[in-house]
């Protein structure tokens, strides 16, 4: 696409970059071709040759410190020129026996001569060119250690390793033992690329940086590129200056020189001044690959100039790849040891949710479902409500989001129902309201007919770490190449945050969660199935009570009336009887008259009970209006102020029964109240468990609380018989009765001498 007028061409556009000679940008840093640098590192000189007759093609614009001749001396040369004939025959033959394209080889020292020091030269091949990198040789400068010796501990040790910060740690160790430099860090990548220290050796006097978090911009993508190619990248002296290839410009190739697999690649800009902003000088970055994607990187830091002798780069090279291979091993036994901890908790959950209530235990007691994740927040949809622990959004954020959830095609699969993101807002904007607490989600239907749901949440990352570096600081300075990106020049510990991203879900956790689910589904249905049986048991037993309390009622009422009947025919007869046998007869009259309503409350009892409910919407200022009707006679013996601050919902229930429930509740209301100015309230509330609780409030003569239950006992009065207007003390059994029919429950409040509130739902609380 040809660059629109807004964007200039990029500086190296003709393809003659050098990083000497070419800043970056805050634009064009991601496209700066690191991998053709056009330079060297000035602690060695870079020779490009053409294959055939191994004639020089480029050099390095340094050639004269370390080979004694300037470029121009040498271009179009023999490497002959420079390694004397025996060299040039041990290059060729290196050339056609060895394989290295795009592999650097160590061929020979190339002794001192003169003022020249003795070079290490290597070589490789890339693009039909043949690359040879002359470094001065560090062998003679001081006896090199057994680096096999080395190395074969340091695989003893790596093999021996348990747990992945423990092995991270052994391999930061044994590279620092192996290089001597101050730090060794090892760096991690996350899926989103950002990088973590996972494992550190380091002088004591420095300060940690283990546990540190860095932003994915630390380590720009083409640099990721390189490394997933080279296992080692040295750089021995940051501050160093770069050195230029005479020509830039391959004269074969008509391109600039692939410095991908050269130990001597100068390094961008961009890199060396954010080493130098750490404090660093020298450099060694080892690749640690699994599966050919880079996992990490261990980075080591020397905070004075060094040399890495070709030895000490073999065998870092080797260790990093063995690393590498370990990594994987290492790394499934490290998920695996979780899945099964993960699953053990799991197991314990589910047994006590079959054991206890259902569902509820699984966000009130412990192990509760945040010890079943690594989450900070869970929550479980179920019987029409929230169960939540930890850090959760709302139940109104939840609502919303569960009518999201529903939708997704990820919750209609049926072989994995779950949804998984480390950024809710990312698909669902509405997860920017509470994106601080739950940016990564982890969502599973439960059992779908019922609507239930189980999630998980995870925090902004920067809620759960620590940035060694500002992620969003990109501060423009004015540098030697005008102004420009520079990296970061302080590496405290930032708390800057990374927006609306969570630390992304595991495989393993979002497998363990389905299994999870898989065993909470057979819990629910089995208790369901327990639940049923139990209703079937509770029906027969109040049928049977029911049909008692008729045949009790209807058959006891028949003989009762034979009694009365002779008993008001003796009366009536024996006019002459004397005054004491008149007086047991009027009492016998009296005790069936008694006998006779209470035979009355055990069959209106028993029909409440027979009866079947008709349930619909029904309007409770209706029905309160047609009870206080009800009431009215009452009401006018005793001037009664009766208030009702709020209209009352709308309801399904059975209209005459919620009618029977006021009449009943009003009637003792008035009754049981001994006040000059006698006041009832009507009122509701709602409830989050209960939904709507109704109430009817008096200023009567209250009951004592250790009466709170039996008031609602059969035929139980706590006065005299005929005290307060008398009554049968069915009353309250039948409201309790009624009330249960509709799945709610009664209960009071009362304080003698002051008042009594009567309260009752006309549904069931919600229970997990
Ligand atoms: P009854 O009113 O026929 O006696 P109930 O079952 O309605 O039967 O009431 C049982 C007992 O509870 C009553 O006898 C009374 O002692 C007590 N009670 C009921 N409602 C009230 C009230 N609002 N204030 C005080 N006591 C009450």
């Amino acid at each position: 696409m040809p660059p629109t007028p807004n964007t200039p061409p990029l500086p190296w556009a003709d393809g003659a970059y050098s990083i000497k000679r070419h800043g970056v940008s805050l634009t064009n840093c991601d496209s700066e071709p690191v991998q053709m640098p056009g330079c060297s590192q000035a602690h060695g000189v870079v020779l490009v040759l053409r294959v055939t007759d191994l004639s020089i093609l480029q050099v390095s614009e340094n050639a004269a410190t370390h080979l004694g001749l300037r470029p121009e001396e040498l271009l179009g040369k023999s490497i002959s020129t420079v390694v004397a004939e025996e060299g040039e025959r041990r290059l060729r033959e290196c050339l056609e026996k060895e394989p290295i394209e795009r592999n650097p080889l160590y061929v020979y020292t190339l002794p001192a001569r003169g003022s020249a020091a003795a070079l290490d030269l290597s070589l490789h091949t890339i693009d039909g060119l043949a690359v040879l990198e002359c470094e001065p040789t560090a062998r003679e400068a001081a006896a090199l250690p057994d680096y096999y010796a080395l190395v074969k501990k340091s695989v003893a040790r790596m093999h021996a390793a348990q747990t992945l910060p423990d092995f991270c740690q052994i391999v930061a160790d044994e590279v620092r033992a192996l290089t001597g430099l101050d730090r060794v860090m090892i760096y991690r990548f996350h899926a989103d690329f950002h990088g973590e220290v996972v494992g550190e050796s380091k002088r004591e006097d420095l300060d940690p940086w283990l546990g540190f978090h860095y932003p994915a911009e630390d380590i720009p993508r083409p640099a990721c590129e390189i490394f997933k190619k080279i296992w080692v990248r040295p750089l021995p002296d940051a501050a160093a200056p770069v050195m230029e290839l005479v020509p830039l410009i391959n004269p074969d190739t008509r391109r600039p020189l692939t410095m991908t697999h050269c130990a001597l690649r100068g390094a961008s800009i961009m890199y060396s001044e954010y080493l130098q902003n750490m404090g660093v000088a020298a450099s060694l970055t080892l690749s640690l690959l699994v599966d050919g994607e880079l996992w990490g990187l261990i980075a080591c830091h020397h905070l004075t100039p060094t040399q890495f002798p070709y030895q000490v780069r073999a065998a870092c090279e080797f260790v990093a790849q063995v690393a590498s291979l370990q990594l994987r091993t290492v790394e499934q036994r490290e998920s695996l040891d979780y899945r099964l901890r993960l699953e053990e908790t799991h197991n314990r959950l589910v047994g006590q949710a079959a054991q206890d209530a259902g569902l509820a235990p699984l966000t009130v007691s412990k192990p509760d479902l945040l010890d079943a994740m690594d989450a900070t927040g869970a929550t479980i949809f179920h019987s029409d409500r929230w169960w939540s622990v930890g850090d959760t959004p709302s139940d109104a954020q939840l609502d919303d989001l569960k009518i999201w959830l529903d939708a997704r095609p990820e919750f209609q699969s049926a072989k994995r129902p779950v949804f998984a993101t480390d950024s809710l807002v990312r698909d669902y904007p509405g997860g920017a309201a509470f994106s601080r607490i739950a940016s990564g989600v982890l969502a599973l239907p439960l059992a779908r007919k019922m609507g239930s749901v189980i999630m998980w949440f995870r925090p902004e990352t920067i809620q759960a770490v620590k940035w060694g570096g500002n992620p969003h600081a990109k501060p423009m300075v004015t540098g030697p190449h005008g102004p420009r990106l520079t990296p970061r020049k302080s590496f405290e510990l930032f708390t800057e945050s990374v927006k609306e991203r969570a630390l992304p879900w595991k495989s393993v956790e979002i497998e363990a969660a389905l299994r999870l689910r898989v065993l909470i589904m057979e819990v629910v249905v089995s208790r369901a199935d327990q639940l049923a049986e139990l209703n079937v048991n509770l029906t027969r037993r109040n049928e049977e009570l029911d049909a008692f309390a008729y045949v009790a009622g209807h058959d006891l009422k028949e003989p009762l009336r034979g009694i009365s009947k002779y008993t008001h025919q003796l009366l009536e007869s024996a006019a002459s009887t004397d005054g004491e046998s008149r007086q047991r007869l009027e009492g016998l009259t009296r005790l069936t008259a008694r006998m006779d309503s209470l035979l009355d409350s055990l069959l209106h009892f028993s029909r409440v009970g027979r009866a079947t409910l008709r349930f619909q919407p029904v309007d409770l200022n209706e029905v309160l209006e047609e009870a206080l009707e009800m009431v009215a006679a009452r009401r006018q013996e005793v001037p009664t102020t009766i208030s009702i601050p709020h209209p009352l919902p709308t309801v399904k229930c059975d209209r005459m029964r919620a009618r029977e429930i006021f009449v009943n509740l009003l009637a003792n209301a008035m009754k049981y109240n001994d006040k000059q100015e006698r006041e009832i309230e009507i009122g509701w509330r709602t409830d989050d468990t209960r939904g709507p609780v109704f109430f009817v409030r008096d200023n009567g003569i209250g009951i004592e609380p250790r009466h709170f239950d039996i008031v609602f006992k059969m035929f139980t009065r706590l006065h005299g018989r005929d005290a307060f207007g008398g009554g049968s003390g069915a009353g309250l059994t039948i409201v309790q009765k009624l009330v249960e029919q509709h799945r709610g429950s009664v209960w009071l409040e009362s304080t003698p001498g002051t008042g009594s509130t009567f309260h009752f739902t006309l549904s069931e609380p919600l229970q997990p």
